[in-house]
């Protein structure tokens, strides 16, 4: 089946290079997800890479089989045909991506799960300024802090849609994430997320209001035991104004 119609391949081959060379890519095992036509894949072998390219559409694999025979022979290319939400991802140390942005977060946090030292993808704008956006912020929301929660991240640099063919109707940008563990103790991932679910869909309430909406999914005895060990500047406070430690203790008061 061909996802191709949606795509939006890169063209510009100043983009290619400062994606390239947003971070050293000589001697590195790449996970490149959706190469699409190779522009990337071409640039990251250049340099010096060794790429697994996982690629969903079977006839842009076939392209790329037939366009990459040598260093598929050579042993500096890996292709496999995969939805990269879903199937088996290897080990790697640096992942690199021009995905669609209708996947965006559904890969982004496929990729948070995985093991490996930094990631050079690319988003809508918008996605990734609220990526960046700073906690405590107007800006901020539950993707600015479950991003930031697992790893730093630093928008690199804007493109304008005539980077790419057919050009899309928005602005995209470079984001680099790296990894880290959360700055402070989560009892429970889950709950973590789901809190941050919680007050960010009543983003306009209290935490103390927000969290007694969520009695029925948190459990009514652990929002009671956080009502009575959160200081009130917190209960008072809304979503956007909470810090990452905020988001930590109340979480963990209702794990
Ligand atoms: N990287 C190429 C470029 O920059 O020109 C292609 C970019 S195009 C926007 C996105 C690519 O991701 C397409 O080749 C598409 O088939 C592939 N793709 C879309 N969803 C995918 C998924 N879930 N897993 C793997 N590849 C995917």
């Amino acid at each position: 089946m061909s996802a191709y119609r949606d795509q939006h391949f890169l063209i510009d081959p100043k983009a290619v290079d400062r994606i390239i060379n947003s971070t050293e890519v000589c001697g590195r095992t790449v996970l490149e997800i959706g190469p699409g036509k190779g522009v990337l894949t071409q640039a990251l072998l250049c340099a010096g890479a060794v790429v697994t390219a996982v690629e969903i559409d079977e006839s842009l694999l076939g392209y790329l089989t037939e366009h990459f025979s040598d260093e598929i022979d050579g042993g500096r290319l890996k292709l496999v045909l995969g939805d990269a939400a879903r199937c088996a991802l290897p080990a790697t140390d640096l992942i690199v991506a021009n995905l669609p942005y209708s996947v965006s977060s559904k890969i982004l946090f496929r990729v948070l799960r995985m093991d490996f030292s930094e990631a050079v993808l690319m988003f809508q704008k918008e996605f990734a300024d609220r990526m960046v956006a700073r906690i405590g912020s107007k800006e901020c929301g539950r993707l600015s802090v479950m991003v930031q929660t697992y790893a730093c991240v630093q928008k690199c640099f804007e493109l304008p849609p005539s980077s790419f063919s057919p050009p899309p109707q928005v602005r995209s940008a470079v984001v680099k994430v790296i990894p880290r563990d959360p700055l402070f103790p989560i009892a429970n991932k889950e709950i973590y997320a789901s809190v941050v679910r919680t007050l960010f869909s009543h983003r306009r309430k209290t935490v103390r209001n927000a969290l007694k909406s969520a009695r029925g999914e948190l459990g009514d005895d652990k929002v009671q035991n956080a009502f009575s060990r959160i200081i009130p500047e917190i209960l008072d406070s809304r979503a956007e104004e909470l810090y990452l430690e905020d988001f930590a203790t109340i979480s963990n008061l209702v794990s």
